[in-house]
């Protein structure tokens, strides 16, 4: 039984700025689980972002300040959760290479994630050590503040189950249940879990079709104009099919008259213009307090912030440390 109240979650530093679907896949949870008052530790995983961006450290390091921006815009309030930047708290990457000793390589190389990655950089020669032990770093990532939970989009629930699996065999292997098995907190809604991008596929900073959290009303308005509709919707009186149609998943997301505009769109009684107009307005009038949030935080503000949560996670993970470190005997 896992009573823990603590949660943790991540977002790689790999762009400054978060997207509709960070934001709906995981971040806003996030921010109902703190709200319900859970114990939050919101991550930036700026040593993940390094598994692509190797040659861009510095850059993932300064992204890791914009997106701890976007986590207090977003509602995470760094007076209930710590907000800390992964690099900052060293267990993280001590526990990684002690679990990355019992973690059998046939795990890794079937994440299908992987199997992506490897084929996107091309040759054996470029690909790092470090996109093979992901999952093994995310998996310390979690387990050293033991949680209740871990909030993430549909994408990661691969990664976690190998946490889990490694969390067993661990406990197996030394003896000691150190670690409880955490829940996948999945958005339940599958459009939350896997939002859709302008084009249609996934949205992803790789793919260049996000609205992001901190784009401007005008700026969000520009995209939703160069949104994928239905291709064969040309004129307002043609029938839409708002199943595949961007702006339509969006109001359905956003609107809370989306039914009507749903069927008035799919019988032709309303064209692709008038679904972006309404879009443009709600959504902007949802963004706006995320915006106003993220105006007034300077650089110095979230310097105190991470400086803060980082030492409030190190906290909790260096007693978890310490028992799996007891638990291998190792003094
Ligand atoms: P990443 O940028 O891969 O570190 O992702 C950060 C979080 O956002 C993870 O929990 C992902 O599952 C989630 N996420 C990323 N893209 C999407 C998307 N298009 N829809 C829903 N969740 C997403």
């Amino acid at each position: 039984m896992n009573d823990s109240n603590r949660i943790l979650s991540g977002m790689r530093s790999t762009n400054p700025r978060l997207h509709l679907g960070n934001y709906e896949g995981a971040l806003r949870n996030w921010v109902d689980l703190q709200n319900k008052g859970f114990k939050m530790y919101c991550m930036v995983a700026d040593l993940h972002a390094l598994t692509t961006m190797y040659e861009e450290s510095a850059e993932a390091s300064r992204n890791a300040r914009e997106v701890a921006k976007d986590f207090v815009a977003g509602g995470i309030d760094p007076s209930r959760s710590s907000v800390f930047v992964q690099s900052h708290v060293p267990e993280h990457s001590e526990l990684h290479l002690l679990l990355s000793m019992i973690t059998p390589l046939g795990w890794l190389e079937r994440v299908p994630t992987y199997k992506e990655k490897q084929e996107d950089l091309g040759s054996a020669e470029r690909e790092p050590y470090g996109l093979l032990g992901y999952p093994v770093l995310q998996s310390a990532d979690i387990l050293l503040y033991k949680p209740y939970g871990v909030p993430v989009g549909r994408d990661q629930a691969p990664h976690l189950e190998i946490g889990n699996d490694i969390a067993a065999r661990f406990n197996r292997l030394y003896g000691r249940e150190v670690f409880q098995p955490y829940k996948y907190l999945i958005p339940e809604d599958e459009l939350r879990a896997k939002v859709p991008g302008l084009d249609m596929r996934k949205m992803s900073k790789s793919y260049d079709n996000c609205i992001y959290l901190s784009d401007t009303e005008d700026q969000t308005a520009a995209k939703i104009k160069q949104a994928f509709t239905t291709p064969t919707k040309i004129r307002l009186t043609d029938p839409g099919q708002p199943e595949g149609c961007a702006v339509c998943q969006y109001l359905r997301l956003y609107s809370p008259d989306w039914e009507r505009q749903w069927e008035e769109d799919r019988q032709g009684l309303r064209g692709c213009s008038q679904n972006k107009k309404e879009l443009t307005e709600i959504l902007n009038e949802y963004l706006r307090p995320i915006r106003e949030r993220r105006a007034l935080l300077d650089d110095a503000a979230i310097e105190e912030i991470l400086c803060r949560g980082a030492e409030e996670a190190r906290g909790f993970a260096s007693k978890t440390l310490a028992e799996v470190k007891s638990a291998m005997g190792m003094f």
